[in-house]
């Protein structure tokens, strides 16, 4: 994989989760340049409708004064006392601004409200001949003129209203619509790189394919072309050990013998070497409920020969009723088996190899412990790699791949091998599984 395929690989989740911003701008700029003139000409229209009833408002008020002004004029002069009958045209001007204060606001008709009882008062007074109908008459115009110069300050206001919408009319789309061709732009980018990076992801999965097919070639290759001639050959070595083609001297057969030896050594690790590639992979695991003190009590019983061959007493520590775990017991009982096998070949004659189930953090573990030479510290970590061998043993007491094997399959199962050193001399390597995939 090329470093730039990496990166794009790490560009990708950032970019993958962040595509739909901006399509969403893109329909959100387009939704308010739908919606926002419409509704700019809806209240232009409502502020233009109260405009015009202002003016007529005003209109019908100026009538009003100027007839209002024309009754004061003739009355000026009359002495007091004087009955006289207002004349009636001041009623419908009245009637006129009132229709109009209906189409605005309700405080232009509380001052329309103020005003006609003042007009009812001076009417009163002039009827009466009252002296003060004059003074009426004046606080009749005076009113008359606030609520004109309320009116006009009414229209004014919503004159700039309606200017200021109209500048909204403009300027929205202006800003809204740059936006929207860099949304728009944006979200093509964005379309083309997610294209880019599902053909790099399509090419990677076709790598692994790729991978995986010659992994499994190779596998085959190496079991056709190596190990069965090695199996033929030592089947011929055995052949000519037991005399069956010929009877062999003493020092031909001492020679036979190794060269099977050799043989069943090089199978052994052919046979890891598959393992661990198999292992890396393409090892197929079968879950199952497992009785894991079963499975440790059965996997000890197979080496109790093994160790007594050595020397060695061997012994399962007591587990507290059934153990059970889902996990692949084919699988357990090979990793099992290897550390084992461990435990007694490299225990000296006289010692003791122990099994027993332990728990931590959520974890169960077989612990198999022994009192051989335990691992040097300054190996402990190196004891896991491929080929390691800590005393460099004679060749054909193993490769060095069985610890390595068995952690990668114990990862496969989601645990793990680990080593630690057994209180006095020894070791205590743990296969350690999951303990919640019951
Ligand atoms: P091998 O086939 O050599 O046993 P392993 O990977 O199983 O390969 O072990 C790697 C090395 O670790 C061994 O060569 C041995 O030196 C050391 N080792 C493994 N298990 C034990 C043990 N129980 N006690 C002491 N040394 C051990």
């Amino acid at each position: 994989m090329t470093n730039a395929t990496r990166n794009e690989q790490r560009a990708a989740p950032g970019l993958t989760g962040w595509w739909w911003i901006p399509s969403a701008v893109v329909i959100l700029a387009l939704l308010v340049l739908l919606v926002f003139p419409a509704e700019i000409d809806r209240r232009a229209g409502a502020l233009r409708e109260e405009v015009t009833a202002g003016e007529h408002a005003r209109t019908a008020l100026n009538d009003f004064e100027a007839a209002l002004a024309t009754e004061l004029l003739l009355r000026t002069g009359e002495p007091a006392g004087v009955k006289h009958t207002p004349a009636d045209s001041l009623d419908s001007d009245l009637f006129e601004l009132r229709k109009a204060l209906h189409r605005i606001d309700g405080e232009g008709l509380v001052r329309y409200d103020s005003l006609s009882s003042l007009l009812d008062t001076w009417r009163a007074s002039v009827r009466e001949g009252d002296p003060s109908a004059r003074r009426h008459g004046l606080e009749l115009i005076s009113s008359a003129e606030t609520l004109d110069s309320y009116l006009a300050r009414y229209v004014d206001d919503r004159r700039v209203k309606t200017m200021a919408l109209a500048r909204y009319y403009l300027a929205v789309p202006a800003i809204l619509a740059p936006i929207a061709v860099l949304a728009m732009l944006l979200s093509t980018w964005m379309a083309r790189r997610m294209q880019q990076l599902a053909r790099v992801a399509e090419a990677e999965r076709a790598e692994v394919v790729r991978t995986s097919e010659s992994r499994a070639a190779l596998l085959r290759g190496v079991t056709h072309d190596v190990k069965n001639p090695l199996g033929a050959a030592s089947g011929y070595a055995q052949l000519l050990e037991e005399g069956i083609v010929g009877p062999l001297d003493p020092k031909q057969t001492e020679m036979v013998k190794r060269i099977r030896h050799l043989l069943t050594t090089s199978i052994q690790t052919v046979t890891d070497l598959l393992e661990l590639a198999r292992a890396d992979g393409t090892l197929h695991i079968e879950y199952a409920v497992t009785d894991l003190a079963h499975a440790v009590a059965e996997v000890v019983d197979d080496h109790r020969g093994m160790a007594s061959e050595h020397g060695l007493t061997i012994d399962v520590a007591p587990a507290d009723g059934q153990v059970e775990v889902k996990t692949d017991p084919l699988r357990v009982r090979q990793v099992l088996g290897n550390l084992l096998t461990n435990a007694v070949k490299y225990t000296p004659s006289g010692g003791h190899v122990g099994a027993s189930i332990v728990r931590q953090n959520g974890r169960i573990g077989v612990a198999i412990d022994d009192t051989g030479p335990g691992i040097p510290r300054d190996l402990e970590r190196k004891v896991f790699e491929e080929f390691f061998r800590v005393r460099g043993e004679a060749t054909g007491s193993g490769n060095g791949l069985g610890l390595a094997i068995s952690r990668r399959i114990a990862r496969l199962l989601g645990g793990d091998v680990t080593y630690r050193r057994n209180e006095g001399p020894g070791s205590i390597f743990t296969l350690w599984l999951p303990y919640d995939r019951r």
